[in-house]
């Protein structure tokens, strides 16, 4: 399969990974939006959000957990932090391997979106 998660999963491309277990894989974002800034995604190949089957719950929760369990390794749980999935066009999603971005190590601000964007679609 052509996907470049999936190769980063299968060492093929390198990743600087922060944390990994059975399920997913943690490795810094190529283009960090923050200070900390990684991406979370699990072992198995999925699409976009809209794949997500009933079967795959538990995986993607254990995904949202990774995120706590990384902020704590990275010293900022206290702090907080900032969790985002993008999904297909309107998303902003370029990948096809769903991913959870962690962004920390600074207030991230809200909303998070520029003002021109709450125009609807003519
Ligand atoms: P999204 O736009 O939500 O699909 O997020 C994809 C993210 O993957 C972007 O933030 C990219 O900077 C990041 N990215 C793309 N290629 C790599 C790579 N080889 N290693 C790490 N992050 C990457
Ligand atoms: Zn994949």
């Amino acid at each position: 399969m052509d996907c470049l998660f999936c190769k980063i999963l299968a060492g093929e491309i390198p990743a600087e990974v922060v944390y990994e277990d059975d399920q997913v894989l943690a490795f810094r974002d190529i283009n960090p939006q923050a200070p900390f800034h990684c991406l979370i995604i699990p072992r198995k190949h999925i699409a976009t959000l809209n794949d997500i089957a009933d079967e795959d719950q538990a995986l993607v929760g254990h995904m949202i957990q990774a995120a706590g369990t990384i902020a704590r390794q990275q010293g900022f749980e206290q702090d907080g932090y900032r969790t985002v999935f993008n999904c297909n066009t309107h998303g902003g999603q370029t990948v096809y391997h769903i991913h959870l971005h962690l962004l920390g190590g600074k207030p991230m601000g809200w909303p998070p979106y520029q003002d021109t964007l709450k125009t609807p679609v003519a």
